[in-house]
């Protein structure tokens, strides 16, 4: 079936003319019109565009100035701004809004003859780790009807675990790539902050927010990287460093490769089921000839708390200019100019991140900030003074992605603090601007779970590399739900 190959075989195939970039397209839009109302992964198909670029993307095969992504198929998650196709970001407040320019990441795409199917489900603003705070709906995990897919690039994750997309394009704040990967039995690599553009990536939390990809293996993502890495001067935050071949590398030997196991990754916290898989992985990788060793990472319990503070204090700011003048939902019959921003935030925003903008407000407030949002920064560097200790010895980290597989509909949605434990293994990564990847490593009740491998900045290529080994000597990439052949 077309739609099990990956990325990379997908690009080999339209390279050998075994299928155009039009059938392909039109096989992948078939299936999201009979099989995406199981799902909601996708907020917005755009057909006519994606046979539009299909078209183009074959003229230029024939022409002769193909790269290996012309005519592949593949899905943005809504929070990227795509030129004349609306952008919601999971909110009511942008239903209606239209781009009126590309995202750098969108603009890479375009130029190598990508064809973008849509535009995913995610959690309102990025915000949430289950896909129920979109106000499109919620997505299903193809894992199971009644399970979250994770958050809050659900979306991606689901329409490519459900074989709706070969790839898709996300983001992570602080574990929004990663968890999603886990959730539903994908790769997903967050890179180093600053190695992807921001540029019409709609902000969450400015410091901490970086695209990247979700896919089923390690050479998609890096094949995937290779188009979203960019140094772009319009960010001001995206740094100018070369952009290697991220597929050159994925074959090097693993012999030698040193990988810290943090204690703290590895406490009597962690479900016993999930420590048993995620070492049994990390033995295939010590098979595969490297050596492991115990590390500290002390600070890593405060990690959660300086988030909640630090991403709130960003979002606050970031989501002001959502004022109901410039742009986005406006309410009806404003009774004046306090009434309009008070009832169309009121109306436009969900909870979620209603309580965000509260929390971020109050911790940047006058009296507050010094307690709060300075004593967060001051943890952050500690996190960030952690891992470059840690990075003294070993090459990469390793340890699990989630501390559960995915879970019900409802377990954690009325509880934030709960829902917001779900990211304690990957937030600390995002406050030191670290590159993190999750591969799928193992299942646990017939769920799949991953492996978080962390790497030093700007060392992405080794995490692909390790990823890829990894699946070349095991299959959990291969496992894919049941029903999505139907
Ligand atoms: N789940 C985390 C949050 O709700 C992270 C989200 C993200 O990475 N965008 O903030």
């Amino acid at each position: 079936m077309i739609h099990n190959k990956t990325i990379s075989e997908l690009s080999r195939g339209l390279a050998a003319g075994e299928y155009s970039s039009v059938e392909l397209t039109t096989h992948f839009l078939k299936r999201i019109e009979n099989l995406d109302s199981n799902y909601n992964s996708y907020i917005t198909v755009t057909a006519e565009q994606a046979l539009n670029e299909a078209q183009a993307a074959d003229a230029r095969r024939a022409a002769g100035n193909a790269t290996p992504w012309t005519g592949v198929p593949f899905a943005h998650k809504d929070i990227f701004c795509t030129q004349g196709v609306r952008t919601t970001c999971g909110s009511r407040m942008l239903e209606n809004f239209i781009p009126p320019y590309d995202s750098t990441v969108a603009a890479n795409f375009k130029q190598h003859g990508a064809v973008c199917l849509g535009k995913t489900n995610m959690d309102e603003f990025a915000m949430g780790s289950s896909n129920e705070t979109s106000y499109y709906g919620r997505v299903t995990n193809p894992w199971g009807t009644d399970l979250v897919p994770g958050g809050s690039s659900g979306g991606s994750a689901a329409a490519v675990a459900a074989r709706l997309a070969p790839g898709a394009t996300a983001t992570d704040t602080g574990g929004s790539i990663r968890q999603p990967a886990a959730l539903c039995g994908l790769t997903g690599i967050k890179p180093t902050y600053g190695r992807v553009s921001r540029l019409g990536m709609i902000a969450f939390a400015s410091s901490l927010d970086q695209g990247g990809t979700l896919t089923r293996t390690a050479e998609d993502s890096a094949m995937m990287l290779n188009v979203m890495a960019s140094y772009d001067p319009k960010d001001s935050t995206c740094i100018d460093r070369d952009v290697p071949d991220y597929t050159a590398t994925l074959n090097q030997s693993l012999k030698g490769l040193k990988i810290g196991l943090p204690a703290e990754f590895f406490s009597e916290h962690l479900d016993p089921e999930m420590q048993t898989q995620v070492q049994n992985a990390i033995r295939e990788l010590e098979k595969l000839g490297a050596t492991l060793k115990e590390i500290r990472l002390p600070h890593s319990h405060l990690s959660v708390p300086a988030y909640y503070v630090i991403a709130p204090a960003e979002c606050s700011a970031n989501l002001s200019r959502f004022d109901g003048v410039r742009y986005g939902y406006r309410c009806d019959n404003p009774q004046d100019l306090q009434d309009l921003y008070l009832r169309s935030r009121s109306e436009g925003f969900g909870d979620e991140v209603k309580r965000r903008i509260l929390i971020g407000t109050y911790a940047l407030s006058a009296g507050y900030y010094d307690a709060y949002y300075r004593k967060a920064q001051q943890v952050r560097r500690l996190i960030k003074q952690d891992f470059d200790n840690a990075f003294g010895e070993v090459d990469i980290i390793a340890g699990p992605t989630s501390p559960s597989p995915a879970f019900a509909f409802g377990s954690k949605g009325n509880d934030p603090v709960k829902m917001y434990l779900e990211d304690i293994f990957t937030i600390s990564t995002n406050l030191a601007g670290l590159p993190g990847m999750s591969v799928p490593a193992g299942m646990i009740g017939g769920l799949p779970i991953g492996m978080q491998l962390i790497g030093n900045y700007f060392d992405e290529a080794r995490l692909l590399n390790a990823g890829h080994q990894f699946q070349q000597v095991t299959d959990w990439h291969t496992k894919a739900p049941s029903g999505i052949d139907a």
